[in-house]
């Protein structure tokens, strides 16, 4: 008797461009790219490879750097691939890792839930909300979390509660090689205010204090300790410095933006320079928020 395995149907490309799937329009190309038709079939995807091939998720792109010399092997890509989302009841919303945040808090926001507003300015997907525990004014990620799923790179769908993850401000514990594919949030019932307006008064706020014009990470480093990224970078003199086309916004210091063409390596530069300022200075060390991916060399 044969079995047969099941063979992926999604899309699979080689030697893609990562630039224009990145917030800050840089980076190498993809020695693979996959885009998966859904959960199941990245299943089918994962368990065809060889066990030593690189797996690297990506999803909105919008808080990495990915290096000028591409990523090896498999990036799979999720934003718009598995994109379901559902009310479950009258509080619980399953929402798959591809899906645009933005749209938890219009979702939320039309249920009469609230807690959820702070996503609409937020750029990225579940998938990344997730790992980065991105959250903003005051919401968190996790503070909304009842459950995930997860693949590991055999294919294996593994379900994990909230509380088997350890959380903080912008980190999560994450296995090595599990990847989320979905998770159910539990929003409460809005008792009081307007979330709508909420999330124009939020939305208005960044445009004023960020530089959402221009390709950037939003912000570069963590905040540490009782003090400001921001302010720290602003004190030790950088607002405006500039390497290559990478330049330390002059609207808010945490962010640094492609002024142009630049390269990945040359907002690597900057944000190491950065660092070494605000050491010398301040005697701190910033950590960096955004992930850094890939491998140094030119762009092919
Ligand atoms: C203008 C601007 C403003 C921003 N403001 C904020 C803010 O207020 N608060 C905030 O927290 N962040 C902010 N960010 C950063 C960014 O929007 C968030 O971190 C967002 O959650 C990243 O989602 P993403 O889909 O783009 O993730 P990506 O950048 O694609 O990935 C981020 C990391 O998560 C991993 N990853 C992605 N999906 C998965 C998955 N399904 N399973 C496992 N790993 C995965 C990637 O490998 C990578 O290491 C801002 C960014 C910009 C450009």
């Amino acid at each position: 008797m044969t079995i047969n395995t099941p063979i992926y149907q999604g899309s699979l490309s080689y030697e893609v461009p990562l630039a224009r799937h990145t917030s800050w329009r840089v980076g190498g190309v993809a020695e693979k790219l996959y885009k998966p038709n859904d959960i199941e079939d990245l299943q089918y995807y994962l368990q065809s490879l060889p066990s030593d091939e690189a797996v690297t998720i990506l999803g909105l792109g919008s808080n990495v750097l990915i290096r000028d010399g591409g990523i090896r092997g498999s990036v799979i890509y999720m934003r718009g691939c598995l994109n379901k989302i559902e009310m479950i009841d009258a509080s619980t919303i399953y929402v798959e890792a591809g899906v645009n945040t933005a749209r938890i808090a219009k979702l939320a926001t039309e249920k009469g839930l609230a807690g959820g507003e702070f996503f609409a300015g937020i750029p990225g997907t579940m998938g990344g909300a997730l790992t980065m525990n991105a959250g903003a004014f005051g919401g968190e990620t996790w503070g909304l979390v009842d459950k995930v799923i997860m693949l590991n790179k055999q294919g294996e769908l593994i379900e994990r509660k909230a509380s088997e993850f350890t959380v903080g401000y912008r980190s999560v514990s994450v296995n090595a090689d599990e990847y989320f594919v979905a998770c159910y949030l539990k929003i409460p019932a809005n008792i009081e205010g307007d979330s709508s307006q909420k999330i124009k008064d939020l939305l208005a706020k960044r445009a004023l204090t960020q530089p959402t014009n221009m390709p950037s990470a939003g912000s570069v480093f963590k905040n540490p300790k009782g003090d400001y990224a921001a302010r720290l970078i602003e004190a030790a003199g950088l607002k405006g410095y500039q390497i290559g086309a990478a330049q330390v916004s002059e609207k808010h210091a945490n962010f640094i933006v492609n002024t142009g063409k630049a390269k990945a390596d040359d907002i690597e530069q900057l944000i190491n320079y950065v660092q070494q300022q605000v050491l010398q200075k301040h005697n701190i060390q910033l950590e960096t928020e955004v992930r850094i991916l890939g491998e140094q060399g030119e762009v092919a």
